[in-house]
């Protein structure tokens, strides 16, 4: 891990490109956005098919975004927002809702997460939520 080059590379023009971390249990899912990120020009590290496992990814690869899904098995997508912000506190997790989860996501940003997109999911929408978070801090 390199810390030392990222604010020289950042002064110019050419921003870096942002790494994303998937967490989904649904492989579906997962691959359509993975899809999307990367034709928007984002670069997918890691995937993860739960929040235990989305956590230990997060450890592992220190994304600069996390897609979080909400219902997964082990441990669902509020609880590793709890775990991933005990990890890290600047983490920037955005959630993936389905429709009829509003509370959820409410439950999800009080503990720390940034913003949220929802499904069905629209590529523009969705880049302009990561631009959005990225220029935030
Ligand atoms: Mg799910």
């Amino acid at each position: 891990m390199d810390i030392c080059t990222g604010a020289n590379e950042k002064k110019g023009m050419v921003v870096a490109m942002e790494k994303i971390l998937i967490v989904d249990d649904s492989k579906t899912s997962r691959k359509f956005l993975k899809n999307m990120l990367t034709e928007s020009g984002y670069e997918v590290v890691a995937e993860a098919v739960d929040g235990v496992d989305g956590v230990e990814k997060y450890k592992e690869v220190h994304p600069d975004i996390v897609t979080m899904d909400i219902t997964m098995p082990h441990l669902d997508g509020i609880d590793a927002v709890s775990e991933i912000m005990r990890v890290d506190p600047n983490a920037k997790i955005i959630m993936v809702t389905a429709a009829g989860q509003k509370s959820n996501v409410v439950e999800a940003l009080k503990r720390g997460a940034v913003d949220f997109i929802q499904k069905p999911f629209e590529k523009e929408v969705i880049a302009e939520v990561i631009k959005k978070v990225m220029e935030e801090e």
